[in-house]
């Protein structure tokens, strides 16, 4: 497995978050994780990205434990995260993010090498085609449409050299069209440049659209791991969280 997550447990005071989930993550794959608000899904992000130490339980990528290490070792790993706000620079333009991310690859995350680092507008270019962002090149991010700070966000973390993709809930707030564009470069980053990623998310028809294995939690633990059509048909799930709206 290239993320092996084991017994994890977190709790905040009396409320417990995470109470022993357990999954793993080959290779290139994706997986979506579901599940209703306070279940502790932001809580597992929380605890793979070293913002929260667990209480107990591990996780491991490639074998190589990283729960409870610092956030920018876990992140110089390779594990990226995406939070629901788009995190971008307001008046930094489109390429000038690209540049950025590049450059800090380049010097593996000390930026201060990068002063020296001479960039290669053509390898920036490169990427900006291919997630979809080059007609924007020169706009600042604040300018940007909502759909397309959240796609650059996106494609800043694969440029910085993320192996593994955390994605909490990346189309809230986006149109239908905006939501089938973040399906399309999802399943592109995957596939170009076997990127595994993790995605949250409550919205059922990106979750159809995105057609990958999906792992259900409820109140801090996994309850089922399956395809769309498996997760649908389980009668637990359907009583506990799809109701329903959504047959
Ligand atoms: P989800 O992302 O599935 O909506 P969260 O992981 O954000 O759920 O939250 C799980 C539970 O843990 C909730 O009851 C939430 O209020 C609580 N919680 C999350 N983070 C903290 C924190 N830092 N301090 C206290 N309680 C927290
Ligand atoms: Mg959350």
């Amino acid at each position: 497995m290239f993320l092996t997550v084991r017994e994890l447990k977190k709790s905040f005071g009396g409320i417990h978050a995470l109470q022993g989930v357990s999954f793993g993550l080959g290779a290139a794959e994706i997986k979506c994780i579901i599940g209703p608000n306070g279940c502790g899904k932001s809580t597992l992000f929380n605890v793979l990205t070293g913002v929260l130490a667990p209480d107990s339980g591990t996780a491991e990528l490639e074998g190589v434990r990283i729960s409870g290490l610092p956030a920018h070792r876990i992140s110089r790993m390779g594990i990226g995260r995406k939070f629901q706000v788009p995190g971008v620079l307001a008046d930094l333009t489109v390429m000038e993010h690209m540049e950025i991310a590049l450059a800090a690859r380049e010097t593996d995350g000390r930026l201060w090498r990068a002063l020296g680092w001479s960039g290669d507008r053509a390898a920036v270019l490169a990427r900006l085609e291919s997630a979809g962002l080059a007609d924007y090149a020169d706009q600042v991010a604040s300018q940007l449409p909502h759909g397309i700070k959240q796609r650059l966000e996106i494609a800043v973390l694969v440029a910085r050299g993320a192996r593994l993709l955390l994605l909490d809930e990346p189309t809230a707030g986006m149109t239908a069209a905006e939501t089938q564009a973040t399906i399309d470069l999802i399943r592109r980053i995957n596939r170009e440049t076997d990127t595994a990623i993790l995605v949250i998310e409550h919205d059922m028809a990106f979750v159809r659209g995105l057609a990958c294995p999906l792992i259900v939690m409820m109140r801090g633990q996994v309850l089922h791991e399956g395809t769309y059509d498996e997760v649908r048909a389980d009668p637990q799930v359907r009583a506990a969280y799809l109701g329903d709206r959504h047959a």
